[in-house]
């Protein structure tokens, strides 16, 4: 069977792009797939954070991915940090690894420039993400469109070290990506993707009452002024929305009221918040099923652990073999 590895920061409350671009994927192809899922809690210290804070998160994120779907019994549900073979591979590819290559990372570029003192963490970060998908030899990687240049970073590094120290066959398999139909979720401001980082999001598990209030100013189709001005529906970021939570017709007749005049935006909104009830409270009411059982999550992550740490540690003893070390 073919293996998944895909991961997600504890950095924030997930919300509805991680969701419809990565975690509804994983949820589909877990028991298809071996799948390991992962909470990256290194790759969250790479910007400033409280211990308490990202403690809370960890869990939280625990929860909402359990709320969604990921069922412990088809998918190895764990926290990095709880498996040390990832630091540990990931110093090893920071040898293999030229500067060049991370510094021209779009996200770097990115998230450096919000800050006045750039820690090496957030330069390496792609290194650990190769380490944490090649520490399993996953063939294919589940995520958002953002994770694509890195995602061909951790490729080169297998090419990289497979030429040097496994030249007659590979060891490490180079990862595929695999998006969904939805693989960039804008932000309601209408601006950037949205993203933990940039306060631009709607929480998985907001109420409902919250999530209108978000919906309500959210910017639409930009050239449609007046009430009575037709829109562009494949320009407008609600429209977008829907094709990902409304069922067919209401997304055909969503385009035909929209380009039409027929509806104006608060309408169209009003059908999108409907919709997005109805496949989100579900979610939150199991959210909250599950935070009341503390225990229970512990241990799905601890047994997750058990198991991820199991193929690492199979993983790293050849790696070392192979490179020199005694292991
Ligand atoms: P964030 O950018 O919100 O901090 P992460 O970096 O933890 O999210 O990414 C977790 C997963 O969610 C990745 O596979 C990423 O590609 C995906 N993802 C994040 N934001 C979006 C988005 N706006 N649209 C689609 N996928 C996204």
């Amino acid at each position: 069977m073919s293996r998944i590895f895909s991961g997600i920061q504890p950095s924030g409350d997930l919300h509805i792009g991680n969701y419809l671009g990565a975690v509804k994927n994983w949820v589909a192809l877990q028991g298809r797939f071996e799948s390991l899922i992962c909470i990256v809690d290194y790759h969250a210290i790479t910007v400033a954070y409280e211990p308490q804070v990202l403690r809370d998160r960890t869990r939280d994120m625990a929860i909402s991915l359990l709320a969604s779907g990921i069922d412990p019994e088809r998918a190895v549900l764990f926290v990095q940090s709880a498996v040390a073979e990832h630091t540990e591979l990931a110093w090893i590819f920071n040898t293999l690894t030229p500067l060049g290559e991370l510094e021209r990372q779009t996200q770097f570029k990115d998230k450096s420039s919000r800050q006045e003192s750039i820690p090496v963490g957030l330069l390496t970060y792609p290194v650990l993400q190769a380490a944490d998908i090649l520490l399993y030899k996953a063939d294919l990687v589940p995520v958002g469109e953002d994770q694509l240049q890195h995602l061909e970073l951790s490729r080169e590094v297998a090419r990289k070290w497979n030429a040097r120290f496994s030249p007659d066959a590979p060891f490490f398999p180079e990862p595929k990506a695999e998006v969904t139909k939805t693989p960039r979720v804008m932000g309601l401001d209408g601006g950037a993707k949205m993203s933990k980082s940039l306060g631009n999001t709607v929480g998985l598990l907001e109420e409902p009452a919250a999530i209108w209030e978000k919906l309500k100013p959210a910017v639409t189709d930009p050239a449609r002024v007046r009430r009575t001005d037709p829109g562009t529906p494949e320009v407008c970021n609600i429209y977008h929305l829907h094709k990902a939570f409304s069922p067919p017709e209401t997304v055909q007749h969503v385009a035909a009221q929209c380009s039409t005049a027929g509806w104006g935006c608060i309408e169209c909104k009003k059908v999108l918040f409907e919709s997005m009830t109805k496949e989100l409270t579900p979610i939150r009411e199991r959210a909250a099923a599950i935070r009341a059982d503390p225990a229970t999550v512990k241990a799905v992550l601890r047994a997750g652990a058990d198991k991820a740490r199991a193929i690492a540690r199979v993983t790293m003893r050849e790696v070392k073999e192979r490179m020199g070390f005694d292991p």
